[in-house]
């Protein structure tokens, strides 16, 4: 059982055991936001509620410029699973420079992609295929995109994650 920690302001800001969270409730550094109540925590105290989203009661400050590492799944993520080219469903992304010409394995040169697409496209450029890219590639941002665990939320989490902006 995971519990998803939010900062003070209301954002995302990690995922824990649940046991972690109790600590964390029971110390006063944080107040229950959400919990299984199917499923409570006995302990040598009793029961307690067992948490699945909790709000700190002191504001986190996160570094800026912490970078999301660029991945597959993240390019497909970000744009949404639809083809940059085309606005197909896409399973597949494209290098916008083709690696095999220089280009980086960056968010700046990578989008999601259908197959179609990709295979047509082989090792050329947009400009060459006469293709507008549909979107602008950049890194995305948010602590959404920072906190690991996340992308597999439990369904207690929904009220709490702000919809990913694609
Ligand atoms: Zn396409």
């Amino acid at each position: 059982m995971r519990t998803l920690v939010l900062n003070a302001g209301f954002e995302p800001l990690a995922v824990v055991s649940f046991k972690r969270a109790l600590v964390l409730v029971m110390n006063d550094k944080a107040t229950i936001l959400a919990a299984d109540d199917d499923n409570p925590v006995f302990g040598s105290f009793g029961a307690y509620d067992r948490p699945s989203v909790i709000l700190l009661t002191r504001y986190v400050r996160i570094p800026q410029g912490r970078m999301v590492p660029v991945s597959r799944r993240g390019v497909l993520r970000r744009d949404g699973h639809r083809c940059a080219y085309c606005g197909a469903n896409a399973t597949t992304i494209d290098h916008v420079l083709p690696r095999s010409r220089g280009g980086e394995d960056s968010w700046e040169n990578l989008v999601a992609c259908c197959l179609r697409c990709n295979n047509v496209k082989g090792d050329r450029t947009p400009a060459e295929m006469h293709w507008e890219l549909k979107v602008r590639p950049r890194p995305p941002h948010g602590s959404a995109w920072l906190v690991r665990g996340i992308e597999s939320p439990l369904p207690q989490w929904d009220d709490f994650l702000t919809p990913v902006a694609a």
